[in-house]
């Protein structure tokens, strides 16, 4: 029998794509040996402030900084929240992913660990399980330990080393070389004039700056 298909997803508000960002892709699919991973931009967030761009251009960021990537490494972007109306749920997205792929693959869902303290603040959160694994990674200054106790209980029932052969249901962690960059602080660089190159892919810079984009800082 051919063996199950492993789709990552990686979402974000990507407000502006970074570095890490790709690292953190990258690391994930070589882990847990993805066929493929999906950036998925958020549409209007629920949980965070508008920053400076707006969905269309998170976007178009997000698809810039794949530019120069070749298609041997199966980094593609996934636009579906940025087409939804309305509030961006995960689990909707899942859904959705779910019916157009059927029950069969192992849908993988790539969190950092910001991204995993705040779980259980997330809009249907323990109906992800149904839906795929979880894999975690630490992110800089970020503790991966004693997190939330929902989120810990869940850990409990689900955390192991590898993904077992089903579509979801598991909590594993995988580590990554350290990258020392967030969006919050490319956002203040970029608010300072700066032009942090090596932080972010050079066409999503010049987009940045065709742009106007992130001269004031706002929203957090
Ligand atoms: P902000 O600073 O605005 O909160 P961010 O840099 O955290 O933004 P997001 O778009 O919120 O970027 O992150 C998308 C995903 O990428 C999350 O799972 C987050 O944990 C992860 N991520 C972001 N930066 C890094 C990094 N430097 N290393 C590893 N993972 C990262």
């Amino acid at each position: 029998m051919a063996a199950r298909r492993r789709i990552g997803l990686v979402g974000g508000t990507f407000d502006p794509p970074h570095v890490g960002h790709l690292a953190l892709a990258r690391a994930a699919r070589d882990a847990w040996s993805l066929d493929e991973v999906r950036l998925v931009p958020t549409g209007r967030s629920w949980q965070k402030a508008d920053a400076g761009a707006s969905s269309a251009q998170r976007l178009a960021m997000t698809r810039l900084a794949l530019d120069g990537v070749d298609a041997s490494e199966r980094l593609v972007v996934d636009d579906r929240e940025v087409r939804r109306d309305g509030p961006t749920y995960t689990v909707e997205t899942l859904r959705e992913l779910r019916a157009e792929l059927g029950a069969e693959p192992m849908l993988v869902l790539v969190l950092g660990s910001d991204q995993l303290r705040n779980l259980h603040t997330w809009h249907r959160w323990r109906e992800l399980f149904g839906l795929a694994h979880l894999v975690a990674t630490q992110r800089e200054r970020v503790a991966l330990d004693d997190l939330p106790a929902e989120v810990e209980a869940e850990l409990a029932a689900r955390g192991a080393d590898a993904l077992p052969d089903a579509p979801a249901g598991t909590i594993a962690f995988f580590r990554m070389p350290p990258v020392a960059v967030s969006a919050t602080a490319l956002r203040a660089q970029l608010a300072r004039g700066e032009r942090p190159a090596g932080l972010s892919p050079p066409a999503v810079l010049d987009y940045i700056e065709t742009n106007g984009l992130y001269r004031r800082l706002q929203g957090t």
